[in-house]
């Protein structure tokens, strides 16, 4: 992992070697009003891996100085994910913690001449901004005097004003041809409770002022961030320096993430939560970190990916074949191979003695003999999928059973089908089968290639199971708003068998059912009441 080099690296790197600082500490700086996703995984793995490779440190701090859209359970479920990815922040800090300090570097600008008490309304001061081709009117309180900013910065604190009467904002330049320089504001009255401060404060800092000073506080060397604050960083640059920070941080950007046919932003996911469009954030078909958990998605899949996607200064969109090609990497050596019949036809093995059954040992892994081996039953009776029967071989092509067609059962022996039973609707209820005895699996009986191997499970010791298969939970219809494009036949149960050694299996145990993909127990799953999610199906060359 140590190995990717990318362009912060880059920065870093000649930093350290310019001896500007002596450790790196970066930071991630999450708004507590949602779960993390996983084009958040972007962030973290950067923030993580870009300290880590020096020696350094990273810090989690919650952004939580706007106090309305916060909440304490995003703060533990953040924590959790992040611990999860495989990641240990060195400090747990909140930006609600500084600000007292903010309140004070503000009285620095308002001393220095750099902010004023503007009384205009928000409307007014939107409209007196001008765009890009206009510059912006001055304000009617721009050349306030010092000590009457003071006094009125000290009344919005004591609650002399209503919400929305007055602010302060940053006195800079409203011509210039960044629109976060024209005189923005910085703070703003709100009477709402805090969960950290609670009624300590009715003025807040706005993001722009409030997250350069927090970096600066904490030390935080390099302040990594997704693009969009690009045209931020000269009023962060600004902030930091009339504050008259001792250490200044430096902001650098980097492309966001996005996946195709996944939304990876909060709003639309908490809406989709709060609507009940989902069974929660952690929703398996969700590209949270706790929906992809709950899938069956692995962290070290995720970091894999996160990695394997280049770190690069533009918004990239990735597809979802290399997350699912992270996950089968991943799974492929870890995951127990195990057999799952989804949607069970009963086989009959006429030749085979009523009341007998055998244990066939096999091991969980072919390449993994460590992970041990379980015991197979196999008796007259099995269920195979339905689909893996046909009356007529079709096509050279077609690899499973058919009526005079013989093929292989995983682990166990050759079977022939012979007969079929219907029922009263025509359809095929049960196979007539004969097996041969010396076939077996592993007697090295080679004089007939069978018409390929399918899987089974004894029905005797079958375990009932569901199978949960998942697509995306939008559509392609790019031209629909996003709730509109919500895929409302994006889960699909099945029912089925698994073999009797799952018997005990718990949440998150993950399997490779042979021929059908990669499950992972769900976190409901009882053991009365198995439940299976599709992670993954098989690369289809190998079904
Ligand atoms: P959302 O748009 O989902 O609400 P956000 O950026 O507002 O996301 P924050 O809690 O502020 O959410 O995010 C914390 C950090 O994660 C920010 O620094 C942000 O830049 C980064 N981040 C969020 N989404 C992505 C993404 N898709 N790719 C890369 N970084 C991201
Ligand atoms: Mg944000």
């Amino acid at each position: 992992m140590e190995n990717h080099s990318n362009f912060i690296k880059t920065i870093i790197e000649a930093d350290l070697q310019n001896k500007k600082h002596d450790e790196i500490i970066t930071r991630f700086p999450p708004e507590p009003n949602g779960h993390l996703h996983i084009g958040h995984a972007r962030a973290i793995v950067t923030d993580f891996e870009s300290a880590k490779a020096y020696g350094g440190y990273t810090n989690l701090r919650f952004d939580d100085t706007n106090p309305v859209k916060e909440d304490e359970s995003y703060v533990h479920a953040i924590i959790k994910d992040i611990r999860w990815l495989g990641y240990e922040p060195k400090q747990i800090l909140y930006a609600s913690d500084y600000f007292d300090e903010m309140y004070e570097r503000a009285i620095v600008l308002i001393k220095k001449g750099l902010a004023y008490v503007d009384q205009q309304s928000a409307d007014q001061i939107a409209q007196t901004r001008g765009d890009v081709n206009t510059p912006g009117d001055k304000s009617p309180y721009r050349d306030r005097s010092i000590d009457e900013n003071l006094k009125l910065f000290q009344d919005m604190k004591d609650g002399k004003f209503k919400e929305g009467e007055c602010v302060l904002r940053a006195k800079i330049d409203m011509e210039s041809p960044n629109m976060n320089m024209r005189d923005p504001v910085i703070y703003r009255i709100s009477f709402a409770y805090h969960h950290n401060t609670k009624d300590k404060w009715c003025i807040y800092p706005m993001y722009d002022y409030a997250h350069p000073l927090e970096d600066a506080i904490e030390g935080i060397t390099h302040s990594l961030c997704s693009l969009e604050f690009e045209d931020h960083r000269p009023l962060y640059d600004w902030v930091v320096r009339e504050t008259e920070m001792p250490k200044i941080p430096r902001q650098i950007e980097f492309g966001r993430l996005n996946i195709e046919n996944a939304v990876l932003s909060k709003r639309f996911l908490r809406a989709i939560v709060e609507d009940g469009k989902v069974i929660g954030w952690d929703d398996p078909r969700m590209p949270t970190l706790a929906g992809m958990r709950r899938r069956g998605y692995t962290a070290l899949a995720i970091r894999n990916f996160i990695l394997s996607t280049g770190l690069s200064k533009v918004n990239s969109t990735v597809s979802t074949d290399m997350l699912e090609a992270a996950v089968r990497d991943d799974l492929q050596d870890k995951a127990y191979r195990a057999m799952g019949v989804i949607n069970p036809l009963k086989v009959t093995i006429t030749n085979y003695p009523e009341n007998e059954i055998e244990y066939i040992e096999s091991e969980y892994h072919q390449d993994h003999p460590e992970y041990g081996s379980r015991n197979i039953p196999f008796s007259r009776h099995i269920f195979i999928e339905e689909e893996d029967f046909i009356l007529e071989k079709p096509n050279k092509k077609y690899k499973r059973l058919a009526l005079g067609i013989e093929v292989r059962l995983f682990h166990a022996y050759f079977i022939k089908a012979n007969e079929v039973k219907y029922d009263e609707n025509g359809k095929i209820v049960e196979v007539l089968a004969t097996y041969d005895k010396e076939t077996k699996s592993g007697s090295g009986f080679d004089e007939r290639k069978p018409n390929g191997t399918i899987h089974f499970v004894e029905t005797s010791h079958a375990i009932p199971a569901t199978f949960n298969f998942f697509e995306p939970l939008i559509n392609d219809d790019k031209n629909l708003p996003l709730l509109e494009r919500f895929n409302d036949d994006s889960w699909h149960v099945k029912k089925g068998y698994v073999e009797h050694a799952l018997k005990n299996t718990k949440p998150q145990d993950k399997y490779q059912f042979v021929r059908n993909g990669y499950f992972n127990v769900d976190d409901d799953s009882k053991q009365d009441n198995l439940v299976f999610n599709e992670i993954v199906p098989l690369k289809s060359s190998y079904k």
